[in-house]
């Protein structure tokens, strides 16, 4: 895929998906703009370390990445937060963070991204949900309730502003081998290489995904090569669905 002259935004840039779609953008030819709470050692060709629950923050990122990159082709919506545990056992503020980071900062990026893309003709947003956003899984209910409002805002922006030539659309991974997955498992008291590898054996294809796995479904969704796909939701499992 080539995306020689295209401008893109990506959030979450130093995580373990957002880094490596980064590399790849960048690798196609983009232009990117990384906005995270820490950038230490990403490359790119602008930087906007910041914190997503500073709703000015995200609501200025699309404006400074066209200032600095002189346009705005793609934003890719990919910070997210994982909190655990059932409605009980969920605080006040497990769901501030969640709501704020997983639904509350997309929904400004895209609000702001929207009008910056239409003037110039149209762009592609891509938003990460998850698997979990379309079927919830057990004890992790603020997350999945995230991840279907978001998936839920990308159908409807994907129908509001297709007019425009802007594409929305999401991404819907399964289980992925980043600090997110990997952390849980330390948390619980699991070796995380041992338990990345035993979930491996649960997904018909043999592993978890890689964040390139899904890095490569985002840059497709950004690319040319969808420009027919408006509001769709790309589950990516490696054959392994949520029951
Ligand atoms: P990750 O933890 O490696 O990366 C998430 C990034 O988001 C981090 O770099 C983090 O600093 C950033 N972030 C979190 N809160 C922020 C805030 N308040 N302000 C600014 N940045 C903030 O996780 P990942 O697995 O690469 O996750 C990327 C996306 O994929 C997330 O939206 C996640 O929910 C989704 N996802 C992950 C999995 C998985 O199994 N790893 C599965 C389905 C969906």
């Amino acid at each position: 895929m080539d995306f020689t002259g295209k401008t893109a935004l990506v959030t979450g840039a130093a995580g373990g998906i957002g880094a490596s779609l980064v590399q790849r953008l960048r690798a196609a030819g983009a232009q990117v703009a990384v906005a995270d709470r820490s950038l230490e050692g990403i490359e790119a060709e602008a930087h906007f370390p910041g914190d997503l629950l500073d709703t000015s923050y995200a609501d200025a990122l699309p404006a400074k990445t066209a200032d600095a990159l002189g346009s705005l082709d793609i934003v890719v919506n990919n910070a997210g937060v994982i909190t655990r545990g059932a409605v009980t056992e969920t605080s006040d503020e497990d769901w501030a963070l969640s709501l704020g980071v997983n639904v509350e900062a997309p929904f400004r990026i895209c609000r702001a991204a929207i009008p910056i893309m239409a003037a110039a003709g149209g762009g592609a947003i891509v938003n990460t949900a998850s698997c979990w956003g379309l079927r919830p899984g057990p004890d992790h209910a603020i997350y999945c309730m995230t991840k279907a409002a978001i998936a839920s805002l990308t159908q409807c922006m994907g129908q509001d502003h297709a007019h425009q030539g802007i594409r929305i659309n999401a991404v819907c991974p399964n289980e992925v081998n980043t600090p997110m997955l990997r952390s849980g498992f330390a948390k619980r008291g699991f070796d995380p290489d041992s338990a990345v590898a035993e979930l491996g054996k649960s997904v018909p294809l043999g592993r978890i995904a890689e964040p390139e796995d899904i890095a490569d479904v985002i840059l497709f969704l950004a690319s040319d090569a969808a420009r027919y796909m408006c509001g769709a939701l790309v589950e990516v499992n490696g054959g392994k669905p949520v029951q």
